[in-house]
């Protein structure tokens, strides 16, 4: 199909909540490189949104899934799934935790923490419900998430929000503490917050909160949806600051590229759920599990980890270069491992050096803040990285 004719029908039968998208449709990919309908090579430094961790067409990764696809994608969880077992036990010993459940989505694997955090004190017979989370924040799109999610603008059509979520600023211990009340059930935190412009939390702050569950016997759940499986060169951005929560949400890279969420937690904080507490039709299923497990072993028993962290500091290095090159346009690197942020002056939108990327054959994101985000497959390479600054230098110097 020609992409006039693609956006067409998109136009006429898709909900607009995706707005003018780009004109783009891509086909194909190859490691870190996507091809569009019309033949155009791209690097690839968006990853489908932190997705698709093995970049494309990753050979084991297809025939993983072919073979599953050739036998059972999905059987229910009345039944056991020799995949969904595997999977969980990769991704416990990847973590230190003791439990997992799969979700499809990260605002599910969300829905499912705020209900564990909750069972759990409703077990205890204590009546706690309120979770702190933080301003800025994005935890998904569902209303429980949504209305946990700390920006106005997601949130402004859809009131009443669900209540019970008490946002505070992020990296400022002090308000959480005044916020934590006799209700407190969790605090809530991104370890890098992604979509509000890749702001990483400070050492002292996440590990304070920590520490204040610890004192006040709160729950502290992390959200690793984007930052974690890897993207930091650490399987949890957590594990990096030296802390353990009682709850982590994954998702986006967790399947390379096949939906799948997941919730992790301690064995103590996982046994509120009783049987019929949660589930899921779909969450778990063969097809999702064996890519989820693929993905797992890829990173657990390859060198992959280490190469992300080595990869990432000379990514930042080069973009701190820009920073100090141009330091009216780009404003402040950030960041850690493949997720990076660089913070654009006010005066020139995003979403302009975005489209000169593409027509020079890049594909980045964007996030909150005026803020270039790149979050590329693990397989990108040292090349690639010096090609995508070597752009942006060229765009920053017509700016
Ligand atoms: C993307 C994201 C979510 C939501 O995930 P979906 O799969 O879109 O529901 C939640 N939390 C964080 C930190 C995210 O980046």
């Amino acid at each position: 199909m020609q992409i006039k004719d693609i956006i067409a029908l998109d136009d006429k039968y898709y909900m607009g909540v995706f707005g003018k998208r780009f004109p783009i449709c891509f086909v194909d990919g190859k490691g870190s490189s996507l091809i569009d309908s019309q033949g155009k090579v791209y690097t690839d430094f968006l990853g489908g949104i932190a997705v698709n961790c093995l970049g494309y067409s990753d050979p084991g990764l297809i025939q993983t899934l072919q073979d599953q696809v050739a036998h059972v994608m999905h059987t229910s969880n009345y039944f056991y799934v020799e995949t969904q077992a595997l999977a969980a036990e990769k991704l416990c010993k990847a973590t230190g935790f003791d439990k997992v459940f799969f979700s499809n989505s990260g605002a599910e694997a969300l829905e499912g923490a705020i209900k564990l955090a909750r069972k759990y004190f409703h077990n205890k017979g204590q009546e706690k419900y309120e979770i702190i989370t933080m301003k800025n924040s994005f935890h998904g799109r569902t209303l429980a998430t949504l209305s946990a999610t700390g920006q106005a603008h997601y949130q402004e059509p859809y009131h009443p929000l669900v209540p019970t979520f008490v946002h505070v600023p992020f990296n400022d211990l002090q308000a959480v503490k005044a916020a934590v009340t006799d209700k407190t059930c969790a605090i809530l935190m991104e370890p890098i917050q992604g979509e509000g412009g890749v702001i990483p939390a400070q050492a002292e702050f996440i590990q304070g909160v920590r520490q204040l569950c610890n004192e006040k016997g709160i729950l502290m759940i992390a959200d690793e949806v984007q930052c974690g499986m890897g993207r930091t060169g650490c399987m949890l951005a957590s594990q990096k600051y030296g802390v353990k929560p009682d709850i982590v949400t994954l998702a986006k890279a967790l399947g390379g590229g096949v939906p799948i969420g997941a919730f992790l937690a301690t064995e103590e904080v996982a046994a509120a759920f009783a049987p019929g507490d949660h589930g899921s039709t779909f969450g778990g299923n063969h097809l999702a599990t064996a890519a989820a497990n693929y993905v797992l072993g890829q990173l657990m028993e390859t060198d992959m980890l280490k190469k992300i962290a080595a990869l990432g500091a000379y990514f930042k290095e080069k973009l701190q270069e820009l920073v100090d090159k141009f330091p009216n346009i780009a404003l402040q690197a950030r960041g850690d491992g493949l997720m990076l942020g660089l913070q654009i002056t006010p005066q020139v939108p995003v979403k302009d050096i975005v489209v000169a990327l593409q027509q020079k054959g890049y594909i980045i994101g964007t996030a909150g803040g005026n803020t270039l985000r790149f979050v590329p497959p693990y397989v990108i390479s040292k090349a690639d990285i010096d090609g995508l600054i070597a752009a942006l230098e060229k765009i920053f110097q017509m700016l």
